[in-house]
């Protein structure tokens, strides 16, 4: 039986990062299961072009984890100024809708405002303060959004949007996730950003960083380099806590010390021999949606945008970016690459209906002219994409955390710690679970 001191469950951004922290300091062994590092942050090749499993774009905001992302890189980074744009009514306003209403159509700006106001004038009022039985539970999506932005944001973009997005309803969706996603404008900057100047600048996301070259498997590429415990198709089917062992397919046991898991969660505890029932029920009520990612290569594509959404009902996509307006080593010259994200509830996909559809939807916002112009395409799926924030999240979490914690085991990343994150947050985590392990935490 093969003996390792910490066992890493999965090397994507999460299980790189933790072995490269712990790479000359500690015995690992990283099992991934697929025949390439990097998770859904990879970039894979087609007739000339490289597609990224959808927008993967780096948001820095932390130092610690940005030097070590950028070193890692070793000067193959651009940072670049978001130009993202909402499509609404045959128009295009600048992201976030709710700060930039200014490319809307009159009726549907004065809506907004005034909805806006309204709402706001109701949150300043003494009694909204109090405290209400209701706020001791996650607030719901619905709710909140009608709270915070008004009817006129709500109908015109939140509740559409966030339906294609989620595939959940919405007004079982909790908001734990809104705080760094969504921005709040102020009163002052909803009026401006429909009437004034313009208010592109906002949000978490309003410069972000990408490689120079190679797509977002760059990153990955450079973590992987010289690890010497990470091992490729590797799949971990079981793992027995107390007795410290792992099975791993056509492979045998391999017995651990230490355990970090980055895969998602409710798989592992399926397949975790030892946990009580409770935790196994807990982890069986976790939900998530399905992402469909079609990847397309074009000739002649004239805008600068990077990324749009899509809240209307007749677009079967909810967002769709130009990835070479980021990078133009991902094409041929003279071609871009297109990502264009479709959501399910884990339902499949007809791709081929989908694909017509995402042709009309491209043409009907003048993003191309005609499917002449499309060169190539690969659909790509993530079969878990973004986790259900929903009651039985909130209240399963913490028992199942709780019951790892007894057991020494981090589940980590965001789909072992089952939360809407992103690519820096996994590295984030993966350092800080090494260092624990380092520290004999
Ligand atoms: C549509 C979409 C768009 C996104 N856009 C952005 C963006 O623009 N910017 C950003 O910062 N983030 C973005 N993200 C989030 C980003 O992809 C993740 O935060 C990050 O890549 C997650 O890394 P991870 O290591 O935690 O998980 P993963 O990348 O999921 O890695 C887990 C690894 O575990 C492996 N694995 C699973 N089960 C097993 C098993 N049983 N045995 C062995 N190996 C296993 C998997 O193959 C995988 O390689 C986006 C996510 C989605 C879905």
């Amino acid at each position: 039986m093969l003996k390792t001191g910490t066992l890493i469950i999965g090397g994507g951004l999460a299980g790189l990062s933790a072995a490269k922290c712990l790479e000359g300091k500690a015995d690992y062994l990283i099992a991934e299961r697929e025949n390439r590092p990097g998770g859904l942050a990879v970039t894979v090749k087609k007739g000339g072009f490289r597609f990224d499993y959808s927008g993967h774009l780096l948001h820095l905001r932390w130092p610690e984890t940005s030097r070590f992302i950028l070193d890692a890189l070793a000067g193959n980074c651009a940072r670049i100024k978001r130009d993202a744009r909402v499509f609404a009514h045959k128009s295009w306003t600048p992201y976030p809708f709710q700060a930039n209403l200014s490319g809307m159509p009159a009726r549907v700006k004065s809506e907004c405002v005034a909805g806006f106001l309204k709402a706001y004038s109701t949150t300043l009022h003494p009694s909204s303060l109090l405290p209400h039985p209701s706020r001791l539970q996650p607030e719901v999506f619905t709710r909140w959004t009608r709270r915070v932005f008004g009817e006129g944001i709500s109908r015109h973009f939140m509740l559409p949007y966030n339906a294609k997005l989620w595939q959940y309803p919405l007004e079982r969706l909790t908001t734990e996730w809104c705080a760094p996603f969504v921005p709040v404008p102020k009163p002052e900057e909803v009026i401006e950003g429909a009437y004034g100047k313009r208010t592109e600048g906002f949000g978490y996301n309003t410069v972000f960083h990408y490689p120079k070259r190679g797509g977002i498997g760059a990153l990955a590429t450079a973590l992987a380099l010289k690890l010497r415990g990470l091992r490729l198709g590797l799949e971990v089917e079981s793992v027995n806590l107390k007795k410290r062992e792992a099975a791993i397919r056509h492979f045998g046991t391999v017995s651990f010390r230490r355990l970090i898991n980055t895969s998602p969660l409710n798989e592992f505890i399926a397949g975790t021999q030892d946990a009580p029932e409770r935790i196994k029920k807990a982890a069986a009520g976790l939900r998530h949606n399905t992402v469909y990612v079609l990847n397309l290569g074009a000739r002649g594509v004239k805008s600068a945008m990077h990324w749009g959404y899509f809240p209307e009902k007749r677009f079967p996509f909810y967002r769709a970016g130009i990835a070479t307006n980021f990078s133009n080593h991902l094409a041929p010259a003279g071609c871009s690459t297109f990502y264009i994200e479709i959501a399910t509830d884990g339902r499949a996909l007809d791709l081929a209906s989908a694909e017509a559809e995402v042709i009309r939807g491209l043409q009907a916002c003048g993003l191309i002219r005609s499917a002449g112009q499309l060169a190539e395409k690969l659909w790509l799926k993530i079969p878990c994409a973004y986790v259900i924030y929903n009651r039985e999240r909130a209240k399963a979490l913490p028992l199942i955390f709780d019951w790892l914690k007894s057991n020494k085991t981090q589940s980590i990343g965001r789909y072992g710690a089952w939360k809407y994150s992103f690519m820096e947050e996994s590295v984030k985590e993966g350092l800080e679970a090494a260092e624990q392990i380092i520290d004999g935490v």
